[in-house]
């Protein structure tokens, strides 16, 4: 996603606002490819500030992933707060810049920042990163999901199984293990 810079580009301290709903860009999870199901919603605010062009917003979207514990598709909402800033580069120094970075075809610099050549700023790779750092370390259908029953397969959620019979309190665990061990050294 590209934004157009020129109205800011001469004058600093010049700002441009947006609010504006876009596709969600393909994204990459753990080798699978995930999708938003709701457009992403971006407000944020373009600022020259004399050296660099400063982002400061806000990226809202939701994506449908697979719950840790029971597997069962689970929408998770994203809601981050943007803040980068990019650089303007001549073409000449980013093609050096990629060049030695090791892979001419690589589009994301490793340095941190961001840079931009003539008067648009490529928004793409900022976005889906952001996406990516907004996303819970793990993801539930529900803080108590009661997830898949390791001994049947069940989704625990939906039916009580019988196994469970057999589950016991993990307190009383070293007590069953006491009993079994007393009843081997009976025999
Ligand atoms: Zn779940
Ligand atoms: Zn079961």
């Amino acid at each position: 996603m590209k934004v157009n810079i020129a109205p800011i580009m001469e004058q600093k301290g010049a700002s441009l606002d947006f609010n504006l709903e876009t596709k969600c860009p393909p994204l990459e999870l753990q080798q699978q490819e995930v999708t938003c199901i709701e457009p992403l919603r971006l407000t944020f605010t373009l600022t020259n500030t004399g050296e660099c062009i400063l982002l400061q917003g806000r990226l809202e979207t939701a994506l449908q992933l697979t719950c840790d514990r029971c597997l069962q598709p689970t929408v998770v909402p994203v809601a981050v707060p943007l803040s980068e800033e990019f650089y303007r580069a001549k073409e000449s120094e980013l093609n050096a810049k990629r060049a030695a970075a090791g892979d001419p075809f690589n589009e994301e610099d490793d340095d941190q920042d961001n840079w931009y050549t003539g008067d648009t700023i490529d928004l793409s790779s900022i976005l889906k990163d952001s996406i990516l750092l907004g996303l819970p370390m793990k993801v539930l259908c529900h803080p108590e999901c009661a997830g898949i029953c390791h001994i049947c397969g069940k989704n625990r959620n939906e039916d009580k199984c019988q196994c469970e019979i057999d589950d016991i309190d993990p307190r009383l665990a070293g007590l069953k293990e006491l009993l079994k061990d007393a009843k081997e050294k009976g025999r």
